[in-house]
Order: C-alpha cells, then sequence, then structure tokens
C-alpha cells in the first residue's frame, strides 16, 4: 500500500473500500469485514448510503478479532445536503451509528445547496478534532476553485467519479494547485463500458498477469488518485487490492489515457436536472 499526504500531514491510503449500494446491512457488515481482513485500511461510506451502522459494526469486529486497531483504519463518511444547514447534528448523528468517536475524513457530499455554510460547520468539526481531515465530493474545477478561494481551510481531498473512460484531468490539475488530494469514485466505472473485458485493458493485464479492473484501479494510483473500489464479493475484493506488486509502463499509461471520452456517463454534474433530482433527494424526515 501506499499513501497519499493530505496538506496537514495526514497519510491516507492510496487505495480503499467503498460501500455504495450495499443497503443489506448483514451484507454490508460482512464485505467491509472482508476487506479488512483482506488488508484494506480505508473505508469509504456515506450518511445518504444508510449503513454507516454496518460498517461501525465491521470495524468493532475487525479490532475485537485482532485484525486491526482504530488508528490503523481510515474511515470516511459524508454529510448529505439535506444535513447542510444543521451540520454539527448530523456529523453526531455519523459518529454514533458508526460507533466512533472521530472519523478520518469528513466530506460534503454534493456541490449543491448552502454549501458555503455547511463548509464551515466542516471546518468547526475538523478544529474540534472529531474529523482528522475534510473535504468535498463532485467539486469540478470552476466550483472547487470558488472554494478554496473563499474559505478558511481549504478542502483536504476532493471525490469525484474517476477512471479509464472519465479521466478527470482538469479535476487533477487544480488538486495540484490547491495541494488536495482528488479519491476517485466510481474507479471500475461503476461496471460500465464493458470495463471488466475491455480489449485494451485486458490487453495490458496479460502482460503484467492482471485483470482488467486491475489495470483500471492501477491506472489512478499511478497518477496518484486514490481509489475506493466496491465489492460484495470476497474474491473480488481481493482481486481488486491486489494493485500493489505491478507498474504500468509509460506505453500502458498512455494507451489507457487514450480511452478518456472526457464526461460522465453515469451522473452530470453540470445538468440543471442533477441539481433539482440530488436537492430533492431525502436521507430522513
Ligand atoms: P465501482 O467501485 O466503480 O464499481 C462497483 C461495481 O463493480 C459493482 O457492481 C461490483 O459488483 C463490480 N465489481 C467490483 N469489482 C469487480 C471485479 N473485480 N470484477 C467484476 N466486477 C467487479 O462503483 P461505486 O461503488 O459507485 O464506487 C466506489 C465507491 O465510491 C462507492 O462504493 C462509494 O463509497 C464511493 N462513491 C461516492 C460517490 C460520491 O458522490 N461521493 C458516488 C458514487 C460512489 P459486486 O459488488 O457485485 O462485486
Amino acid at each position: 500500500m501506499e499513501y497519499a499526504t493530505l496538506p496537514n500531514g495526514l497519510k491516507m491510503p492510496l487505495e480503499g473500500f467503498g460501500v455504495f449500494q450495499i443497503p443489506d446491512l448483514k451484507e454490508c457488515e460482512d464485505s467491509v469485514y472482508a476487506a479488512i481482513k483482506n488488508g484494506y485500511r480505508l473505508i469509504d461510506t456515506a450518511s445518504a448510503y444508510a449503513n454507516e451502522e454496518a460498517v461501525g459494526a465491521a470495524v468493532k469486529r475487525a479490532i475485537e478479532d485482532g485484525i486491526c486497531t482504530r488508528d490503523e483504519l481510515f474511515v470516511t463518511t459524508k454529510l448529505w445536503i439535506q444535513d447542510y444547514p444543521d451540520a454539527e447534528r448530523a456529523f453526531s448523528l455519523s459518529l454514533e451509528k458508526l460507533g466512533m468517536d472521530y472519523v478520518d475524513l469528513y466530506l460534503l457530499h454534493q456541490p449543491i445547496g448552502d454549501y458555503y455554510a455547511a463548509w464551515r460547520s466542516l471546518e468547526e468539526i475538523y478544529r474540534s478534532g472529531k474529523a482528522k481531515a475534510i473535504g468535498v465530493c463532485n467539486f469540478y474545477p470552476e466550483r472547487i476553485t470558488d472554494l478554496c478561494l473563499h474559505v478558511d481551510i481549504k478542502p483536504m481531498v476532493n471525490q469525484v467519479e474517476c477512471h479509464p473512460f472519465f479521466q478527470q484531468s482538469e479535476a487533477l490539475k487544480a488538486a495540484e494547485e490547491f495541494g488536495y488530494t482528488l479519491e476517485a469514485w466510481g474507479p471500475l466505472a461503476e461496471g460500465s463500458h464493458g470495463i471488466f473485458t475491455h480489449s485494451v485493458l485486458t490487453a495490458i493485464g496479460e502482460k503484467h498477469g492482471k485483470t482488467a479492473a486491475q489495470v483500471a484501479l492501477r491506472f489512478n494510483v499511478q497518477r496518484g488518485i486514490v481509489v475506493i473500489p466496491k465489492s460484495v464479493h470476497e474474491e473480488r475484493i481481493e482481486e481488486n487490492l491486489d494493485i500493489w506488486d505491478f507498474e504500468l509502463t509509460d506505453e500502458d499509461m498512455e494507451a489507457v489515457e487514450a480511452l478518456d471520452l472526457g464526461h460522465s456517463e453515469i451522473i452530470d454534474h453540470n445538468d440543471p436536472a442533477t441539481a433539482k433530482f440530488l436537492s430533492s433527494f431525502s436521507i430522513h424526515d
């Protein structure tokens, strides 16, 4: 495992485990436990995923079984738009569900709504020590540039969709300019574009004795981007972490770079309909 260093010196593993779309709490707990047992140390959840308690239960079980200690883990959760006006209360609820007294990273989930007010709350939470780092998700270059220019504490992480078919080169440049780390959600493109059997990724993988999925993940970590693949299957959980014993050549990297479409086919944050849909999505009464 290699690490990114956040602007405050905190080490963030370059690979972690995501739990979006695992609504079954038992399945989520078992998947997170399997991930930790197999060596993952970063877990990415969100209040909007409705599975923070399952993540907390898996972490508790892994610690009790002597697999790791809490301080070896890097736990991320996120604040949903609906809770932007009362972030401190939502954060307390997340901690309660996780059964933790701090998280390693707390993120604003969307660049929608009163995110300036929410960001100021995250700054306070960070100052309290209950979040070791703070950041945002889905802030594209123009919006994060604006945020970085007008806040006391700049985001330390920006989590955006990023994979071989949407490579986020502009977001990477902005990350370098403002010093935050880019984190890739959907690093396997949520299975779209035939990624697992894609001819270019498969051919590169064959040279290294790796799968197309492993090439896709390796492509991002070699760009310094954190990846958080999700799977509920233990053999895939293992496969996705087995990317630390090979290196893509410059030629391999160029071949993957040529796959970039430059836009998302999962969600378009530039589309007004996306702002309307996400704003109407409630995670509680
Ligand atoms: P992803 O990790 O790109 O893809 C997950 C899909 O790929 C699942 O259908 C999984 O199926 C399948 N899969 C995983 N490994 C595989 C392998 N080796 N071979 C074949 N199939 C494989 O998508 P994601 O879950 O959307 O993104 C990852 C994480 O990013 C999320 O879990 C979440 O933590 C975070 N995220 C954040 C945001 C945000 O707005 N901040 C948005 C989306 C996601 P099985 O589970 O059946 O194996």
